[in-house]
């Protein structure tokens, strides 16, 4: 983990956020090679999600969430996790992460009972601070994927099974934010929200275990680094019939990455007005506060159903720490060298292309990297970049560790001779030539943006 913290500052992947004022515990900024990171993970999910398939509708909700919201979802009452404070030394830790009855921090017996501490961070909204107008910060996107469920079935028209998929940004007050960007308070989540038949449920429930462990392989996360985890009954969140967890081998140790939960008719039924109308599988609480119902009509049996869902709940910062775990490769060369490869899969990797002038006093030569650069540019790959450090090898390295699959090197012989220019492969170090009419169709079929 020190080595992957350290490139990631080193090379702008991901920094402490306000960092310049000693940070902010739990929250983390993602630099210029991050960015493009996560922006291309998130990229990758979406299209599975939603442009590859055609029973799925997007969605993008706001993070101030109006407090009935989360009264009615349950997680006012519940979302919370166990908390023990050391007498002696004031040290807090999560009751559940204690592995015995001794203070980690200072060795002392002396811990108060674990009491519940609620996860939810408030805001003030407007400019009157009594404690009545404030607002939360959703700690799920999934809430507001319920409570848009009517507008979304209105305006599209969707029949069972059916999804809404969603990626924002969510908020918890871990009471012990740690392990770099596995555990934080402010992060993104990537949410798919799967409405099916109730008695169907679980059938869908294994198939989208299976769906997206497939995923995270083409991600570049191997099946046999993920353990299933069937999380036990007394564990499971307060919506959850059942819940499985995909289990990462992290550089600190098997955590989860992902949960697929089968959250039943819970949240919809608990966010309909007139309960008694539907059968509702789930025990709800009575809603005076809704105008709404939340159900489908069934066209055989003419009946209102509140629809069960399945929800695959990923973690974009877990997700990009699994990813950088998994890309870094630290190689020993032929000449007792040593170099440090981020191997992303392309679609991941945060720049496609270098382009490099061999020399960079030499008019010709910038000038056609230049114009190759915005060639490549407009084919919609992602970042490709000019780099004229005027040291190709040190180039290379370079963007070794940024995990760039190709570097293209111009020379005498493109602006001379044959037009060729120099693509050289992060993962096998070897260099070709390649004609520069051909270069766009290079980048296209090894780039490609689309994973299998
Ligand atoms: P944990 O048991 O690790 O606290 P959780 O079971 O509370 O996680 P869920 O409520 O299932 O997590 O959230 C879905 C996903 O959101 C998780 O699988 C994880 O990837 C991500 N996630 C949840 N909490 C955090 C956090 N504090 N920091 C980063 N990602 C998180």
């Amino acid at each position: 983990m020190d080595e992957l913290v350290s490139l990631a500052k080193r090379r702008g992947f991901i920094f402490q956020s306000s960092d310049i004022y000693g940070g902010l515990q739990g929250v983390y900024d993602y630099g210029p090679l991050g960015v493009e990171l996560k922006n291309n993970l998130k990229a990758a999910w979406w299209r599975s999600m939603v442009y590859d398939r055609d029973d799925v509708e997007g969605l993008d909700a706001a993070i101030l969430t109006n407090p009935l919201t989360l009264r009615h979802s349950g997680h006012e009452d519940t979302f919370s996790d166990p908390l023990v404070d050391c007498k002696n030394c004031k040290a807090r830790f999560r009751a559940d992460h204690l592995e015995s009855d001794v203070c980690p921090s200072c060795g002392s017996k002396e811990l108060t009972e674990p009491r519940p501490f609620n996860l939810m961070f408030q805001t003030q909204v407007g400019p009157v601070a009594d404690g009545q107008n404030f607002a939360y910060l959703r700690p799920e996107t999934a809430q507001a994927i319920f409570t848009n469920f009517k507008n979304i079935m209105d305006s599209t028209s969707p029949k069972l099974p059916f999804g809404i998929a969603q990626i924002g940004k969510a908020f918890r007050n871990e009471i012990t934010p740690r392990n770099f960007i596995f555990r934080v308070r402010e992060f993104e989540q990537m949410e798919l929200e799967f409405f099916v038949k109730p008695g169907t449920d679980e059938e869908w429930h294994n198939r989208w275990v299976a769906d997206r462990l497939d995923w995270w392989e083409r991600q570049g996360i191997p099946k046999d680094s993920i353990e299933l985890l069937e999380v036990p009954g007394d564990e499971l969140a307060h919506y959850s019939k059942a819940t499985t967890d995909l289990m990462y081998r992290f550089p600190h140790g098997l955590e989860e990455l992902e949960g697929i939960a089968n959250r039943t008719d819970f949240d919809l039924g608990s966010h309909t007005k007139n309960q008694e109308e539907f059968e509702i599988h789930a025990q709800v609480k009575e809603n005076k506060d809704s105008n709404n119902k939340l159900a489908v009509h069934d066209l055989e049996t003419k009946k209102w159903e509140i629809p069960f869902v399945i929800e695959p709940s990923a973690g974009v910062d877990r997700g990009v720490l699994a990813v950088l775990n998994e890309a870094f490769k630290k190689e020993s060369l032929e000449d007792g060298s040593e170099r440090i490869v981020m191997q992303f899969k392309p679609h991941l990797a945060p720049i496609k292309a270098a382009v490099l002038p061999l020399k960079r006093n030499n008019k010709d030569i910038v000038i056609k990297a230049g114009q190759i650069k915005r060639q490549l540019s407009r084919l919609g790959l992602g970042r490709i970049v000019y780099e004229d450090t005027g040291n190709i090898g040190k180039g290379y390295r370079r963007h070794d560790e940024a995990g760039t699959p190709f570097c293209i090197t111009i020379d005498f012989q493109t602006i001379e001779q044959d037009g060729t220019v120099t693509i050289r492969n992060r993962d096998t170090m070897k260099q070709e030539r390649v004609s520069e009419e051909d270069l766009a169709d290079f980048m296209l079929n090894h780039i490609n943006n689309m994973p299998e």
